[in-house]
């Protein structure tokens, strides 16, 4: 997989060569290139930001740059596109697919898409360009595994009041796969810590990037049916006189697959009941159903609903 990250702080990456990301650029599993967005200016001040059209606190990044950085990484001609009219809707509109999914799911709460579903999840271009933006759709487990089948990942890092609103859109209606994520609630001042969880994210996914690939497997937010994870604990078995629950001792596995199912269960249901809404009925085992139906939910329809 290439990388490649649009920045005005290109050394903020350095801490990539670090930990698992390291040993993959190193064993050639994915290639990461930082690059300075100021490279592409013109002026003496290299400046990439201007004030908001319309008035307004802060400075917008300037399409300009943006685009001669962005149409040099895709490999795309520039041009214009007269065949788009600017105040057509798909200007106003955001800009990826998954946004409308989410769109619906906020109106139709017993039609849910479930975030973590394997539907579509190879649904992805070769070349991929990401920018974060806190206003959003949200970046999710079901995203990061989307975007680990894309051979080439563009991120462009956002800083001030943003980046001007036509960039995303021009690209996207020139073909390339674009995506906006916010990945969380809050305001950051730029783009590149949340283009470092995206990536840890992402690239943990590869094939050969972990140690022992079995670790990606059970873990929360992942699969069709996705919780949070039970509790871990390591040894000693009682630490502080506190002793881990017995059952995961007792050399049973049976039993301990079980008890660490229910509380899986128990604690998505206590911290994120909107991922227990999202579980396929017809996909749970019967022991699960009995979990949730003594949690308080009711299971006989298509999606659980707290009763
Ligand atoms: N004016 C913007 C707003 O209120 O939505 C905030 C801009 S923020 C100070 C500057 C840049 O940081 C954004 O363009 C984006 O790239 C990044 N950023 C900030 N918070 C983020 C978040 N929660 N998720 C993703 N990116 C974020």
């Amino acid at each position: 997989m290439l990388i490649d990250i649009v920045s005005v702080f290109p050394e903020y990456f350095s801490v990539l060569d670090l930990s698992l990301l390291g040993k993959a650029q190193s064993k050639g599993l994915v290639e990461v290139r930082a690059h300075n967005l100021r490279d592409w200016t013109h002026d003496v001040h290299h400046s990439v930001d201007d004030t908001p059209v319309g008035g307004g606190a802060g400075m917008v990044m300037k399409p300009a740059v943006w685009a001669e950085c962005l149409d040099e990484l895709l490999g795309l001609e520039p041009q214009d596109m007269p065949q788009v009219d600017p105040t057509a809707e798909l200007w106003d509109e955001p800009v990826q697919d998954s946004a409308a999914e989410n769109l619906d799911d906020a109106a139709n709460p017993d039609d849910t898409v479930d975030s973590a579903s394997t539907a579509g999840i190879t649904d992805v271009a070769d070349t991929v360009l990401i920018f974060p933006n806190p206003s959003a759709p949200l970046f999710t487990q079901r995203d990061a595994t989307q975007l680990s089948h894309a051979r080439h990942l563009v991120f462009g890092c956002g800083r001030y009041e943003g980046y001007d609103a036509r960039v995303p859109r021009y690209y996207k209606a020139r073909g390339v796969d674009v995506r906006e994520y916010s990945i969380g609630d809050y305001v950051l001042n730029g783009g590149e810590v949340a283009v470092s969880v995206m990536l840890e994210a992402i690239t943990r996914l590869l094939p050969g990037f972990m140690g022992n690939p079995e670790s990606i497997v059970e873990e929360s937010y992942t699969g069709s049916n996705a919780l949070l994870e039970h509790l871990q604990y390591t040894r000693p078995t009682t630490w502080r006189g506190i002793t881990v629950p017995a059952v995961l001792t007792s050399g049973d596995h049976g039993k301990v697959d079980r008890y660490r199912r229910d509380q899986a269960l128990a604690r998505t249901a206590d911290i994120r009941p909107d991922l227990i809404e999202k579980l396929d009925c017809a996909a749970l085992s019967k022991a699960d159903r009995k979990t949730l139906i003594a949690l308080g939910w009711e299971v006989s329809g298509r999606n659980p609903r707290k009763l």
